[in-house]
């Protein structure tokens, strides 16, 4: 069930960790918000202009991790899985300090994060949450990709398709998540894989400096490289329904919707969102009122979303 009011951390809390993409070590600081500040990045180690907000329409780069980017080129790489945690744990304010331009990939999931986030508790705002509710069916198809959204009371539900013809270990996964459900734990400690012949490639363009089998899993034919195998039979495609609720954290608010994907990833999720808000026939404001499964509507105001809520 969604609660009514916004929530931020109870407190500031520190950790570090290494990059996927750029294999630079990072120390992060989560610093507690006020209401309608939405999340917020900040680039400690650049002396100005260094606040990225977290909205779809900061994605500079969705190529293998969802990178956002201000006006002056200061930039954020792999927020997906933070931004899941913050999804999950019903964080709605926060400001993430970094230095360096990448939030660490952990162990390849959200484990850690909901972890640290758990442990430091949730402060209750008094500013109420706002949702965006979406109004009628929107899709998106891209070659043998697509996804889908439909109207649906009071809650957020992906269905993901996974069409991984290369590899037949993991071929055609499907599972469901509705996002109201107390226990996610099989979707946040699903860990990001990739397919042993593709690490050559994905290096040779600068990415996955930082990758080895701590933080992804790795495939090769019918084979999990990684001691200890799968954390649970749908982990890749539980992994792709983090990614894209994390992804789906950069609307400004939580969605109201259900939401169909088919071997998708961030870069079609992105023009995704580009698409279902450019009109605004797609969807309303809405607030919850204590709870109940009623919703009102507050704001049809389409640059309200730059704001996260
Ligand atoms: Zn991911």
């Amino acid at each position: 069930m969604w609660e009514s009011n916004q929530k931020t951390l109870n407190s500031e809390i520190s950790f570090s960790g290494i990059g996927l993409h750029s294999g630079v070590n990072v120390d992060v600081t989560l610093i507690p918000a006020n209401s309608n500040s939405g999340i917020t990045f900040k680039r400690t180690d650049l002396e100005k202009n260094n606040e990225i907000i977290a909205n779809f329409k900061n994605v500079s780069s969705a190529k293998l991790c969802t990178k956002i980017e201000n006006d002056f080129g200061a930039s954020v790489s792999t927020i997906e899985h933070l931004m899941a945690a913050f999804y999950i744990c019903g964080v709605d304010n926060l400001v993430v300090n970094l230095n360096g331009p990448e939030v660490p990939i952990m162990d390849g999931s959200a484990k850690d994060f909901v972890k640290i986030i758990k442990n430091c508790g949730l402060k209750t705002l008094e500013g109420k949450r706002k949702f965006i509710k979406i109004k009628k069916k929107v899709e998106l198809k891209e070659d043998d990709k697509s996804i889908n959204i439909n109207p649906t009371t009071n809650n957020f539900e992906v269905k993901f398709t996974l069409n991984y013809k290369k590899s037949p270990l993991i071929q055609n996964q499907k599972n469901s998540t509705n996002f109201q459900k107390k226990n996610l734990e099989e979707i946040y400690v699903a860990r990001t894989f990739c397919l042993y012949e593709d690490i050559e490639a994905i290096k040779s363009i600068g990415l996955a400096k930082g990758g080895s089998l701590d933080n992804a899993v790795v495939v090769q034919g019918n084979k999990i490289l990684n001691e200890g195998g799968l954390r649970s039979k749908k982990e890749f495609v539980n992994h792709k329904i983090l990614d894209l609720a994390g992804d789906f954290m950069l609307s400004g608010a939580r969605v109201i919707g259900s939401v169909e994907c088919i071997h998708g990833g961030h870069a079609l999720t992105n023009e995704f969102l580009k698409k279902i808000f450019s009109d605004k026939n797609n969807y309303d404001i809405v607030e919850n009122e204590s709870s109940s499964s009623k919703v009102r509507k507050i704001l049809p105001i389409h640059k309200r979303l730059a704001v996260n809520a």
